[in-house]
């Protein structure tokens, strides 16, 4: 049994008296203690689908359409608000990418910490307060009763995102999303938090799904990956397996636009054009106008799910007991 199962979800937004698919038809599994990584460009999907998770699209503008997400035994689409808010945050936590935009100004972080507890697990403040340390020390905050008392303003990056894993571990959640964690950090801070949310995850049982434009943050963290493109899955595997073998063009764009030493000296790889936004997603594979190896067909028929050579287990993306396969949408693997 899955720890999380998401079926067919669409989500909508209305913009400019149109709707406009953000999410079209995304279909995946986690593992229980597992990291799926979901990647793609900026626009693709991936936030949408950790909102709709945690029931936070926006309405209006946005919808979610159609579909289900299945936790613990739970129909996360169906259940009322007040459940849910028992869910958020308590059985599933969202790290933000941005921790200046999502911590609270006018409060200091421990009271910030220390509200789930109080909320969720019924604590009094002081015993609140002394959990909420705890878990300053935990994420590596070398003093934790100067951040405490501290604002997010007094705070660096590196230490208001450390603020911000404790504030979502503090109930023991059983799946972390942490959406782009480390993309408003620099690169040292970046290895450090990636480092600690890996040890995080083995110490405390948790599953995790990990939302980066960056394939390469997802090279050692993950176990499964799925590479989303214009809202949709585009490839799907255990993450050796897509790395080994990459199969869908944009993954393999992806891949070369990595740094890497070997290539020392040469111009780095630039996947031309832009993602479409969701009102001009383009008819046909939607990868059409910038993929190097497109043919004909590729602008007037929209490809289906293939399966492809793989192993593993974990990635289910028909949620039809075909785990950990390896799938790809594109017309080259007919
Ligand atoms: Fe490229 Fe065609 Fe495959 Fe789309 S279906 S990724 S355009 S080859």
């Amino acid at each position: 049994m899955p720890c999380l199962s998401c079926n067919d979800l669409k989500v909508s937004f209305r913009i400019q008296k149109k709707s406009a698919y953000a999410v079209r038809g995304v279909s995946f599994s986690v593992g229980d203690r597992r990291t799926l990584g979901i990647v793609g460009e900026s626009g693709c999907g991936k936030s949408v689908t950790a909102a709709a998770i945690m029931r936070l699209v926006p309405t209006p503008p946005g919808k979610i359409e159609s579909g289900s997400i299945r936790f613990e035994e739970k129909e996360l689409l169906a259940i009322p608000e007040k459940e849910m808010c028992g869910v958020r945050g308590r059985r599933i936590s969202m790290v933000f990418q941005d921790p200046m935009t999502s911590l609270n100004p006018v409060f200091t972080c421990g009271y910030q910490t220390a509200e789930p507890l109080i909320l969720h697990k019924g604590m009094d403040k002081r015993a609140a307060a002394e959990l909420s340390m705890e878990l300053f020390s935990e994420v590596g905050i070398a003093e934790p009763k100067r951040v405490f008392s501290s604002y997010p303003h007094n705070l660096s990056g590196g230490m208001r995102q450390r603020v911000m894993i404790a504030m979502a571990l503090a109930c023991s959640p059983r799946l972390l999303i942490a959406d782009e964690p480390t993309t408003a950090l620099d690169v040292t801070v970046q290895a450090r938090l990636l480092e600690l949310l890996k040890k995080l995850q083995d110490t405390k049982d948790m599953s995790m799904i990990l939302i980066t434009h960056n394939l390469g943050i997802v090279t050692g963290m993950a176990h499964d990956v799925i590479v989303m493109y214009a809202g949709e899955i585009v490839e799907s595997a255990p993450a050796q397996a897509l790395f080994e073998s990459p199969r869908h063009p944009y993954t393999e764009c992806l891949l070369k636009t990595i740094p890497s030493i070997e290539r020392r000296g040469e111009r780095l790889t630039v996947i031309p054009g832009t993602v479409p936004t969701p009102l001009e997603v383009p008819e046909g594979c939607p990868f059409h106008p910038r993929c190097p190896k497109a043919k004909d067909v590729c602008k007037k028929d929209h490809p289906p799910l293939h399966r492809v050579d793989g192993g593993g287990n974990g990635v289910n993306i028909d949620n039809d007991g075909d785990n950990g396969k390896h799938h790809v949408r594109c017309h080259l693997y007919e």
